[in-house]
């Protein structure tokens, strides 16, 4: 199957008492036994649900994964995988990255006794040098995150490879249409599924696929000892947004590339950055690595400052001023005051990240609306 079928029948089956075409919402915590541990594969909800394996399985065929567990948020997806490593075990991260999974890496891991590095990884040199003896994960992001640099999952999973080192990417951004990590040599792929898979801002859900043995069993055991599981409901969302991922995701790509061109030859932007620019400085890459190049678009103001990123922001009527991505309707954010807020300003300056920069998550609307909109906002 191709990736527009996949997205609406991998791992799917129609529903074996009624014949329903869509998995029914399994509302329920327990599951009736035979005899004691004689059951039809499900015995307590935490464990298993039917709406969340139907879910699995669609992450699973999409990603081209062997398995996937499915968590209650992004986070959470990654606070069980991290659970795998010990105190002493040395990991390696994106340094432009996601800022909720920086403070869980840094105020949750690093108290627990695992050393992290934060490296610039579009710098292949960097990443060899941070390798120690105790490494045992590449934690990618790209593109990242508000800075879109766009990483070589190929070249850094080999890298990995070669020092038995786990890779891990975090694909939120580009979601599966655009890039398969797991083809590119990574171990495991996780997404805050509440972004593009889900596609409309009303779940909160992760998920991890991956093929690798041992990373499949730690997350199931996860699941069952730890529990942050999503419920049946979210499941069935999120299963029921991605059967558009295609067709989102592709719409999206148009009106960010035209946005990306508006925004480029604006007198009061200093920079816009988006992959699918020439000017973008790993666009060769992006063109190589991804299917299309994606619709988070940032830019830096003229006036650098945070007033004037604010002002903008304030006056735009289409797109709404909120924290996400990856949804129907157009986004903007301001990372320096809201989700790269706990990342200190030294840190953030080093690696880029101006007071005056925008990010925007371009949705489906009118792209005449919505540069209009921008038009009117400077
Ligand atoms: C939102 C996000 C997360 C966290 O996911 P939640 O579902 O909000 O917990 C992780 N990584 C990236 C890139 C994200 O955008």
């Amino acid at each position: 199957m191709r990736f527009n079928t996949k997205a609406i029948h991998a791992g799917q089956q129609n529903e074996q008492t009624t014949g329903a075409v869509m998995p029914p919402i399994f509302q329920t915590s327990t599951y009736a036994q035979k005899a004691p541990n004689v059951h039809q594969g499900y015995d307590y909800a935490r464990v298993g649900n039917p709406t969340r394996t139907a879910l699995e399985k669609l992450i699973a065929g999409l990603e081209g994964a062997d398995e996937c567990a499915c968590f209650a948020s992004g986070v959470a997806a990654m606070d069980a995988l991290m659970k795998m490593f010990r105190p002493g075990d040395h990991i390696i991260a994106t340094n432009d990255l996601y800022g909720g999974s920086y403070r869980l890496f840094t105020t949750v891991f690093e108290p627990y006794g695992i050393d992290i590095s934060f490296v610039d990884m579009t710098d292949l040199d960097l990443v060899k040098e941070a390798i120690t003896e105790s490494t045992k994960m590449l934690w990618i992001e790209t593109p990242t995150n508000p800075l879109l640099r766009v990483v070589d999952i190929k070249k850094l999973s080999d890298i990995a490879k070669n020092n038995h080192i786990l890779t891990v990417v975090d694909n939120t951004f580009a979601s599966p249409y655009l890039q398969r990590p797991l083809e590119l040599g990574a171990d495991a792929v996780l997404h805050s599924a509440t972004k593009y898979l889900a596609g409309h801002s009303d779940v909160i859900h992760g998920a991890i696929a991956s093929s690798n043995k041992e990373i499949m069993e730690n997350l199931r055991f996860q699941v069952k000892t730890t529990g942050a599981v999503p419920g049946p409901m979210d499941c069935y969302l999120t299963l029921r947004g991605i059967k558009t991922l295609h067709v989102r995701v592709e719409r999206s790509v148009q009106n960010a590339k035209q946005i990306a061109e508006f925004l480029s030859s604006h007198p009061k932007v200093e920079e816009a950055i988006y992959p699918g620019l020439s000017s973008h400085p790993q666009h060769e890459l992006a063109a190589l690595q991804m299917d299309d190049f994606g619709a988070m678009v940032s830019f830096s103001l003229k006036d650098d400052s945070m007033e004037a990123g604010i002002q903008f922001m304030s006056n735009t009527k289409v797109f709404t001023l909120a924290e996400s991505l990856g949804g129907v309707e157009s986004l903007m954010s301001h990372p320096a005051s809201m989700t790269h807020g706990s990342i200190p300003k030294e840190v953030r300056e080093k690696s880029g990240l101006h007071d005056s920069l925008i990010r925007l998550s371009v949705g489906i609307e009118d792209i005449q609306d919505l540069i209009e909109d921008l038009d009117q906002a400077f």
